[in-house]
């Protein structure tokens, strides 16, 4: 299960669910709903749009006589705590949350039995960030009593590993990578990251990275990724071969682009392989427990197109939206730096684009 809310510089949040929902994690917390109860929340930098619902989140856990488990990189604890006690000053009653920071490099096991083993990475961004890699561990073989010693007593076998005997064999694990989450980041951090080889990061089952910027020959977007440090959608087709991923899913959209613009870019761009394990968050409009997969997007897309009076993405808005209640409206206007739906979406957006330029970027 994978649900998610996240448009670049607003707001971001994707969970997770792994056996059989006994363990949820939420990565970012920059929004919160319904659904995104996770006791485990992996955060990968300070922006706002990654951490700014944090103390909502926890106060969610509360109501639920729960404490979340906030993992986040050393320079965020400081800050988020201030956050919290801000937060529950305001509320009249005291907002817990465990703050836990990772390094780089560093494990956390999580999960029914453990089970879970979770690593940060190192990322590239304009402030301190990092990655997650989530490993299922399953145990090939137990310890067990060596057959030489099957016939001593337990005073015995005491007395071996008083001696420094190793009386049991050794616990075999096998690792398996389920899925990474880069946060946000250059692609070129990711080719480089020191903790994992980008070869295995590209080999998740699940890969899931930011792609805020996708406008192609496009020198202006190009350079407000290097820049802003993001991954851009070149990044993903120059790389599309090393990508082994059963599953890329494409995140932190800029709110520059609208829906069919998003999946026009990718469908034209991303070679057909990759385009079939192409799964992308709509925004506020992915549909609950799954993502928006790219392939059924365009058919569905397709098909519209020659209805009458279709407007191919506003059908494809309705085809991944399953609540029904959601307006094809996806666009944000700043106003006042006020953010809020805009009433005509297209023109009002195209306005603020225009006029206000890189004020719609990710922070
Ligand atoms: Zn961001
Ligand atoms: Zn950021």
């Amino acid at each position: 299960m994978i649900d998610a809310v996240s448009a670049a510089g607003v707001h971001s949040s994707l969970v997770v669910g792994w056996a059989h929902g006994k363990l949820k994690i939420l990565f970012d917390v920059g929004i919160y709903k319904r659904g995104f109860d996770a006791r485990e929340v992996f955060i990968s930098h300070g922006h706002i749009d990654h951490i700014g619902a944090a103390v909502i989140h926890a106060r969610a856990a509360r109501a639920q006589n729960a404490i979340a488990t906030y993992y986040v990189p050393a320079v965020c604890a400081d800050p988020l705590e201030r956050m919290r006690v801000a937060g529950s000053e305001l509320d009249g009653q005291d907002i817990p949350m465990n703050i836990r920071v990772m390094h780089p490099g560093e494990s956390v096991f999580i999960g029914p039995n453990n089970s879970f083993r979770v690593l940060a990475f190192e990322t590239a961004h304009r402030v301190e960030s990092q990655g997650y890699a989530v490993y299922s561990q399953n145990v090939v073989s137990r310890a067990e009593l060596k057959t030489e010693y099957a016939s001593l007593s337990g005073r015995e076998l005491g007395e071996l590993k008083k001696q420094g005997m190793s009386v049991t064999t050794e616990k075999v694990i096998e690792e398996h990578l389920d899925l990474v989450y880069t946060g946000d980041t250059t692609f070129q951090g990711l080719l480089d990251c020191p903790t994992l080889s980008c070869e295995e990061l590209f080999a998740a089952d699940i890969f899931i990275v930011e792609c805020t910027y996708l406008g192609l020959n496009d020198s202006d977007v190009r350079s407000k990724a290097i820049q802003w440090e993001h991954v851009h959608l070149d990044d993903l087709v120059e790389h599309a071969e090393m990508i082994s991923a059963s599953l890329l899913v494409v995140t932190h959209i800029s709110v520059r682009y609208s829906l069919g613009q998003i999946l026009n870019l990718l469908k034209a761009n991303l070679p057909q392989d990759l385009q079939s394990r192409t799964a992308v968050t709509l925004r506020e409009f992915g549909s609950v427990g799954e993502l928006t997969s790219l392939h059924a997007a365009t058919k569905k897309m397709r098909s519209d197109r020659y209805k009458p009076g279709g407007s191919w993405s506003k059908k494809v808005v309705k085809a991944s939206g399953s609540s029904g209640v959601r307006s094809n409206d996806h666009s944000y206007h700043r106003d006042s730096n006020k953010i809020a739906p805009a009433a005509n979406s297209v023109k009002r957006k195209k306005n603020a684009t225009e006029k206000e330029g890189n004020k719609v970027d990710d922070v």
